[in-house]
């Protein structure tokens, strides 16, 4: 399946039922099991392990297109392809062949960085991942994890000795608690949950490689695939507040012209206009940069990221000013657009974190 067959899918399965999954904060069973059986959410693994081994140019594609549609599906993509990626990049050749087959015929899975104590700073962390002879055992909290209400393995992230690891937790092993973040802002039914890990005890083999490691470096690694897979699907949702603002301010007559005419109302569509294309082609730079394996790779993606996050959020925001009353109700595509982009510049590094990294960039090329 190539990207375009894989985003006609997903426009088929999901159809125009967004509002109403949003609204019942819940993604239905049949259609996650549809898209994670034929390898969809992490469209990028290889075809040696099941997956649909679409590039990162076209993978972004399918998930501006997804995020086009619908904000927690896009999430679960981002969440499932960021484990798939940690798997790939972390994993040995047997964790690898064990794994991704797994992501790739139906199995869900999450990424559980993020604790209480522990948002920006993941090196406040204290979860902990302890290697006790054949076994190794993780206890802490984690919270907000991305589609754990929802996912069968969980890749958990934490101390250990003096650096950090990461470990593959069946969501369903003893000491495992899920509970869902109740009434997301937005993306509702991401399966935004809080993961309680009590004492769980499993297989050393469930421990990824780069165990010791400092965690910004373990992070970062992983990190990276979920910025650039948010911000594809910032792209969406410009796409989407694009399609229906034109078509309410060609249509929508107001003083006995349509809006479109009235020229602030034009502006709004044009900075729209602008904020899609410069976020598709900073995106576009940034997998090309991923593709081709280039050291640009890290500071595109920041880009990217911050780029397509912002635009998206201020996008959306100008397109629900334009839908005026009409996209100021629950479950309207651009009221969902304005809440989920909102998110967007809070996850996988918060605008002024991206900020943070970039400046040192600029400072490094320009002095
Ligand atoms: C919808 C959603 C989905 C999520 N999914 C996941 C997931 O799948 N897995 C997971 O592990 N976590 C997930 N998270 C958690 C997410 O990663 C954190 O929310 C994020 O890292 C920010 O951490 P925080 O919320 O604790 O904010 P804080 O770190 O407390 O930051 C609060 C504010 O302070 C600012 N700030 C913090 N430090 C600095 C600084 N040094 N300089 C300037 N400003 C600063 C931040 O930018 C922000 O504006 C999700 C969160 C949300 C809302």
């Amino acid at each position: 399946m190539n990207e375009r067959d894989a985003a006609a899918l997903v426009a088929d399965l999901v159809g125009d039922r967004a509002g109403e999954w949003d609204r019942a904060g819940r993604l239905p069973g049949d259609v996650l099991a549809e898209l994670a059986g034929k390898g969809v959410l992490c469209a990028e693994v290889p075809a040696e392990h099941g997956g649909l081994g679409l590039s990162s140019v076209d993978n972004g594609e399918l998930t501006a297109a997804v995020g086009a549609l619908c904000g927690s599906l896009r999430s679960l993509l981002t969440s499932h392809g960021m484990a798939a990626w940690t798997l790939s990049r972390f994993g040995n050749a047997e964790q690898r062949a064990t794994h991704l087959p797994r992501l790739t015929s139906g199995a869900l899975a999450g990424v559980a960085f993020s604790e209480p104590g522990a948002g920006s700073d993941l090196s406040a962390m204290t979860t902990t991942i302890v290697r006790d002879g054949q076994s190794v055992v993780v206890s802490g909290r984690k919270v907000w994890v991305t589609g754990a209400a929802y996912a069968d393995l969980l890749v958990v992230f934490g101390r250990h000795g003096d650096g950090a690891a990461i470990v593959v937790v069946p969501a369903n092993a003893p000491g495992v608690r899920i509970e869902r973040v109740p009434e997301p802002v937005g993306c509702r039914a991401a399966g935004h949950a809080d993961v309680h890990l009590d004492a769980v005890r499993l297989p050393a083999d469930l421990l990824l490689g780069g165990a010791g490691l400092p965690v910004t470096l373990l992070a970062t690694a992983a990190l990276g695939y979920g910025r650039l897979s948010v911000a594809w699907g910032c792209v969406g949702i410009l796409r989407a507040c694009l399609a229906a603002t034109t078509r309410h301010a060609t249509t929508r007559e107001q003083f006995g012209v349509p809006i479109a005419e009235h020229q602030l109302v034009a502006r709004h569509l044009a900075e729209l206009h602008v904020a899609e294309r410069s976020a598709t082609h900073t995106c576009a730079h940034a997998s090309r940069c991923w593709d081709a394996g280039t050291p640009e790779t890290v500071e595109a993606t920041l880009l990217a990221k911050h780029l397509a996050a912002t635009a998206a959020a201020r996008g959306a925001a100008a397109a629900l000013q334009v839908m005026g009353s009409a996209g100021a109700r629950d479950g309207h595509p651009v009221a969902r657009a304005y809440r989920d982009a909102k998110l967007m510049e809070i996850i996988e590094g918060s605008a002024e974190i991206c900020q943070l990294a970039l400046a040192k960039h600029a400072i490094a090329e320009w002095t």
